[in-house]
């Protein structure tokens, strides 16, 4: 199938539709991206490539590394991480904190904040040098070294960030963070600090349209059935209180970042990802969900 010819016709549809919506303002480093970057990038499992427009230019992929994140953690044989993290979705904003009470300190799941605090922390207690070994992971994953953290957005987040602050105190009180809290934190920013290319997170994310191996070095990176779950989990999860507008609608796992990427994947197909930086009001892509809706309804592709 020829992709690109659908990403155009599309493309050129959704210039007729005002794209509304704002940039994340509420990191301020965030605030200074360009409203009007637009970049598909199409990976298939044979390796062919479809793109259009800013495809190449790098962006703060904020939420979307908590995939990656949960990835490694779940490589890690030792941890229990599904005692600390549920797999429900949240019905509820990504930086919400009022279920974790309810709930005693175990967050709905690792995709929103609360969760991947939790995933931080894991990765903390079973890795040497945590931020280290992540970028490798990721670099090794989307096949690229020029893939690095944002300090600037790092340290803009770490600085604003009360909510996630408040959010990792409560959970300590349950007893859900063994380690330092500003460790954690620190983490947590670098994390959502990476930037990428649409082009480098199509690739980075192919394994789970390939059932866990990398496609570019042929090795397991999580088995079958932990690249099933974590599908599932995007699917379930990825888009917080969006998550049912995201599986109606389009009808493929993803997960989305404040930085108004989307990342999607069809299991055995591709990976796709899309990058428009003004967010609707769930913290989503208003431009990036639009497209992925035209587009799997045009070329009737959905796991459903
Ligand atoms: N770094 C952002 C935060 O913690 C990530 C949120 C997102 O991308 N949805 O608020």
């Amino acid at each position: 199938m020829n992709y690109f010819e659908a990403f155009s016709e599309i493309a050129a549809e959704l210039e007729e539709i005002e794209d509304r919506g704002q940039v994340a303002a509420y990191i301020p480093e965030l605030s200074h991206v360009d409203p009007d970057k637009f970049g598909i990038h199409l990976t298939t499992v044979k390796n062919q490539q479809y793109f259009l427009g800013d495809s190449n230019t790098k962006f703060s992929i904020q939420s979307i590394s908590k995939v990656l994140a949960l990835t490694l953690a779940r490589g890690l044989e030792e941890n229990y991480l599904w005692d600390r993290v549920g797999v429900e979705p949240s019905g509820s904003p990504f930086n919400s904190l009022v279920q974790l009470e309810y709930e005693q300190g175990i967050p709905r799941n690792p995709l929103i904040n609360a969760g991947a605090l939790v995933v931080c922390d894991v990765l903390i207690g079973s890795l040497k040098n945590p931020q280290q070994e992540f970028i490798e992971f990721v670099r090794i994953l989307a096949g690229d070294p020029d893939i690095g953290y944002c300090p600037r957005v790092a340290k803009s987040e770490r600085l604003t960030g009360h909510k996630n602050a408040a959010m990792i105190n409560l959970i300590k009180s349950y007893g859900n963070i063994n380690h330092d809290i500003d460790l954690v934190l620190d983490f947590y920013c670098d994390l959502c600090s990476v930037e990428m290319s649409c082009k480098q997170l199509a690739q980075a994310f192919l394994f789970l349209a390939t059932n866990g191996t990398n496609p570019l070095t042929g090795k397991e990176v999580v088995s079958v059935s932990r690249s099933k779950r974590i599908n599932a989990i995007m699917q379930l999860c990825g888009f917080y209180d969006e998550a049912g507008e995201f599986a109606f609608k389009v009808g493929l796992p993803g997960k989305s970042g404040v930085g108004g990427g989307i990342i999607a994947i069809h299991p055995g197909k591709y990976s796709i990802a899309v990058w428009s930086p003004r967010l609707n009001a769930k913290g989503n892509s208003f431009k990036g969900m639009k497209f992925l809706e035209l587009f799997t309804t045009r070329i009737g592709s959905s796991i459903f």
